[in-house]
């Protein structure tokens, strides 16, 4: 379907680009993207998606807005308090484009349901805060073969990759197993600059912006570095592991079901 003319005026200073153009816009239009997590990478990742006309946007989340969290999770408000993040996300997101559908999914990513709730979508985007789930979210897009661009932030630093599935390096090529519970902090203890999800979580969307135009070149096989301190980036090369527990020549990890090894609760 030919863009409206509604569309052809709002996404216009992209369109414009060589690299877009109608077709390419049509192409982010019957696009689907996952964000897991709507906090402070899922913020600005999910705005720049919607904003970009990602015509299907699926947030993830089972936490309710904290005081706590507005400091860098631009998606809430304070008046959004107490409510639950995938709905303020919602309502931030149609607000700033109503031409989009945005899918929520008041739910903890568990091996039980990670399959079916990524299933069918182009790009899933990990924004989550924690190691059990961002292993989980990496098995998940390896087994189900979606891209996945991953993310995290600390403090005042960054990283990020982007698993093409069996084509480059993922997660666990870099780090086989998660840390014990406990072994790494988190923002809640050692704390995080808010602009700094903010630098990753708009580099996670356009990874996946690039990903689904097909122009470009990603972050498959790239694990970037971004230092706020000194305001400086810098990448490190990383190849696929053929020991790799899930992507790896002789996998141990071959599904989500009994055996998988789980300790992020239910
Ligand atoms: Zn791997």
């Amino acid at each position: 379907m030919a863009l409206t003319g509604g569309e052809l005026k709002r996404y216009n200073r992209q369109l414009i680009l060589r690299e877009v153009g109608e077709e390419g816009q049509e192409r982010l239009r019957r696009a689907r993207v996952l964000v897991v997590g709507a906090g402070g990478l899922g913020s600005p990742a999910a705005y720049y998606l919607a904003a970009a006309g990602i015509g299907t946007l699926g947030i993830v989340d089972s936490d309710r807005v904290d005081l706590s969290n507005l400091q860098r999770q631009i998606l809430h408000r304070t008046e959004d308090l107490g409510r639950p993040k995938v709905e303020s996300a919602s309502r931030a997101l149609r607000a700033l484009n109503p031409l989009i559908e945005v899918k929520t999914y008041p739910i903890k990513l568990t091996p039980a349901n990670a399959m079916e709730t990524i299933q069918g979508y182009d790009v899933v985007i990990d924004a989550v805060d924690n190691f059990p789930a961002r292993f989980l979210l990496n098995d998940a897009c390896v087994l189900a073969g979606i891209p996945l661009v991953e993310g995290g932030v600390l403090r005042w630093e960054g990283i990020m990759m982007t698993v093409l599935p069996r084509r480059g390096a993922c997660y666990r090529c870099l780090f086989p197993e998660p840390p014990p519970a406990g072994g790494v902090p988190g923002a809640g203890e050692v704390g995080v600059m808010g602009a700094i999800p903010g630098v990753l979580g708009v580099l996670q969307a356009l990874e996946a912006i690039k990903l689904i135009l097909g122009v470009g070149e990603g972050l498959a096989g790239r694990l970037l570095l971004f230092d706020g301190l000194t305001t400086s980036f810098r990448e490190v090369a990383i190849e696929r592991d053929p020991a790799c527990p899930v992507c790896g020549s002789s996998p141990r990890i071959t599904s989500l079901g009994p055996g998988y090894p789980w300790e992020g609760g239910d």
